[in-house]
């Protein structure tokens, strides 16, 4: 089973807990920020929103439709306006102190650490990312995971997005291999799996909460200790 050198892993839910730590940030900021005093009416109300506009956004973004500033400067004030709330009532530091706090949690998904010490003995491993460059080095960096990594691959320095295909050819070409000898995990059917598989690689599936799909992945796993076990 040594078919594969190079293994890529996506970093926002795949191993750093985004949703978790997004989560624990908001719930900073709507109380340091009093959120309920400029009317929003409840934590649970905001985070839905939040993460609806967020996802929209990003959506937006990847497809080229927005830049990153405003992806980055509106998300809240636009989560204000979804609320039925002025937009101009969002506090102007939310943006600033989100991407401030946010990179500096801690969360993993279960064996992580565990995983990577065992694979980083037979492999060489990577990170190919979409997230925002100066974000993803500070929650390697907080979660001490740089460590197993040989190259960080940020999407923002390449030019193109996962699953543009052109990132996966300029990451094998990076690491010197074939595609051949390339296996990608996420939690990004589209982004990560079928983009990889698109560009020759195989690819693993992480998907915790069972989504169902009829994507055809290398394999699927529900938890990262099942990699012990195929890999
Ligand atoms: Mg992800």
């Amino acid at each position: 089973m040594m078919k594969y050198r190079h293994i890529f892993f996506d970093l926002d839910n795949t191993l750093w807990d985004f949703d978790r730590n997004s989560h624990d940030t908001l719930v900073e900021l709507y109380e340091k920020y009093n959120l309920s005093g400029l009317g929003v009416p409840s934590f649970e109300i905001f985070h839905e929103k939040y993460k609806e506009r967020n996802a929209m956004m990003w959506e937006q973004y990847r497809l080229g439709k927005i830049d990153k500033a405003m992806l980055r400067d509106q998300r809240f004030s636009l989560t204000f306006w979804d609320m039925g709330l002025d937009a101009e009532l969002a506090p102007k530091e939310l943006p600033d102190e989100y991407l401030r706090l946010s990179p500096q949690r801690k969360h993993l998904f279960p064996h992580a650490h565990e995983v990577l010490s065992y694979l980083q003995d037979k492999y060489v491993l990577h990170i190919i990312t979409n997230g925002f460059e100066e974000a993803q080095h500070i929650k390697l960096e907080a979660s001490d995971l740089t460590k197993y990594f040989s190259e960080i691959i940020i999407s923002e320095h390449t030019g193109f997005r996962k699953p543009d295909i052109r990132i996966f050819d300029y990451s094998s070409t990076r690491a010197n291999a074939k595609p051949s000898e390339c296996l990608m995990i996420g939690d990004g059917l589209d982004v990560d799996v079928i983009g990889a598989q698109e560009a020759g690689w195989d690819a693993i599936y992480f998907n915790p909460t069972m989504i169902p799909h009829d994507a055809k992945p290398t394999h699927e796993i529900r938890s990262l200790d099942e990699l012990m076990s195929i890999l």
